[in-house]
């Protein structure tokens, strides 16, 4: 008998039709004896509309009282699933966050998880119930409601996964598995068998929204086998795991990621000396606005450039920081630009292979993308580069990277 935690996505559940859909493939589950803990979303499109009343009222409302909201979603969905698994004849029961009591830390909006108490759930399983938390959801010290974040369900999943030793968590949403980039942008994407941890990672930090990143970490630190599969088809989805032994095989580049949620600040002619990029740099942070590309430069004049990358919602604030530091070191002058993409190449077989960067460049340069910005780590390069031409560039790393499924046409 295994224990299974699966979570199903907005979309999986975004009608009445689809939740029983859902239930039934539960049902199905359960009564091949598995032990199931069934983490879901809101319909799809319910926290936005959620989000979107709370602003009619206030540009900036409260934090708690937006957490009280957005977590109704949830609500809605853990009930309906339960009472479709009624309906089929299967016992089930529907907890929100705080019921479980998944702890989480006073972070309104961005919470994270501190611990989860099992003993509820293990209880019903034992009890041959099938149990339904409700995703994105907890609750502080104090008994506040807290959410963790958008597409925080994942990290649910993966959290409940984890707490109760679970043999495997699955993510059950609206494409078959993890793609070598977004099938939304590329047709020829493929779907990857498996993918490791660290690849995952970097794939959800440079903006492949499939998983909530938070949860891809939870399940690299307590090794929770993690896989993505279709809501809709039956297949193996993608096998999220440690380190692949077959490492030969492996293609360098395992997958595009990229993300148009930045925007660039360049502070030019400032003194080539110690203290000046923790000046600049420092400052921003303190406001906590958090940072992520940084490049600096000295030109033949001795004077220094730094340009360094924020979160688009955060341009205007660091903008007005950025102007007052500028005044402070007497800069010649700052530039901010929102009309950047970041594109990431990701491989663990990065790191055993030279020449990488080198073809990247040259996939960019045969279409003409002028590069602004490279940084790297050990499995991944990223460049920044002008936002209109990034669909152009994923497509052309796609290929150039030998990703691109063969060609299904008929000519
Ligand atoms: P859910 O509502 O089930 O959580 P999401 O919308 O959060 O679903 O995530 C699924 C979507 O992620 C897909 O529809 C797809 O467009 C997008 N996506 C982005 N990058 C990838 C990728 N590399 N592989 C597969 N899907 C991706
Ligand atoms: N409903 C939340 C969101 O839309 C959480 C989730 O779907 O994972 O972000
Ligand atoms: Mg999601």
């Amino acid at each position: 008998m295994s224990l299974i935690v699966q979570k199903y996505g907005g979309t999986s559940v975004g009608t009445v039709e689809r939740i029983q859909a859902v239930a039934e493939k539960v049902a199905r589950g359960h009564r091949l004896g598995d032990k199931l803990v069934v983490a879901v979303s809101a319909m799809s499109g319910e926290t936005n509309r959620l989000i979107g009343l709370a602003r009619e009222i206030d540009a900036q409302p409260s934090m708690r009282e937006m957490d009280v909201l957005v977590s109704t979603g949830e609500q809605v969905t853990i009930a309906l699933l339960c009472m479709a698994l009624n309906k089929l004849g299967i016992e089930a029961r529907s907890y929100t966050g705080g019921q479980v009591r998944i702890l989480t830390d006073n972070a309104h909006g961005k919470a994270r998880i501190k611990e989860i108490d099992g003993h509820r759930i293990e209880g019903d399983l034992d009890a041959g119930r099938v149990v339904v938390v409700a995703g994105f959801q907890g609750s502080d010290e104090d008994g506040n409601i807290t959410t963790l974040g958008r597409g925080g369900s994942d990290t649910t999943a993966v959290a409940l996964a984890a707490a109760l030793n679970a043999d495997e968590c699955q993510i059950y949403t609206d494409v078959d598995g993890v793609y070598t980039t977004d099938p939304r942008v590329v047709s020829r994407a493929q779907r990857l068998d498996k993918i490791t941890f660290d690849e995952m990672l970097e794939m959800a930090s440079q903006g492949s929204k499939i998983l909530q990143i938070r949860s891809v970490e939870f399940a690299g630190k307590y090794n929770v086998p993690l896989r993505v599969m279709s809501s809709f088809e039956e297949g193996p989805g993608t096998l999220i795991s440690l380190e692949d032994d077959d490492q030969m095989e492996k293609a360098v580049v395992s997958g595009i990621a990229f993300n148009r949620d930045e925007a660039k600040l360049t502070i030019r002619g400032i003194p080539d000396q110690p203290g000046v990029a923790y000046k600049v740099l420092g400052a921003i942070s303190a406001a906590n606005i958090e940072i992520d590309v940084i490049v600096q430069n000295v030109a033949k004049d001795n004077s220094a450039t730094i340009t360094f990358t924020v979160h688009r919602n955060d341009l205007s604030q660091a903008e007005t920081l950025l102007k007052q530091i500028a005044e402070d070191l007497g800069a010649e002058e700052i530039d901010a630009d929102d009309q950047i993409a970041k594109v990431s190449i990701v491989g663990v077989g990065m790191r055993s292979h030279a020449g990488v960067a080198a073809t990247m460049f040259e996939a960019l340069a045969n279409e003409n993308i002028n590069i602004q910005l490279i940084t790297t780590s050990e499995i991944k390069t990223t460049v920044v580069i002008e936002e209109r031409y990034l669909e152009l560039a994923v497509r052309a790393l796609h290929s150039g990277f030998g990703l691109d499924a063969p060609s299904t046409d008929q000519a």
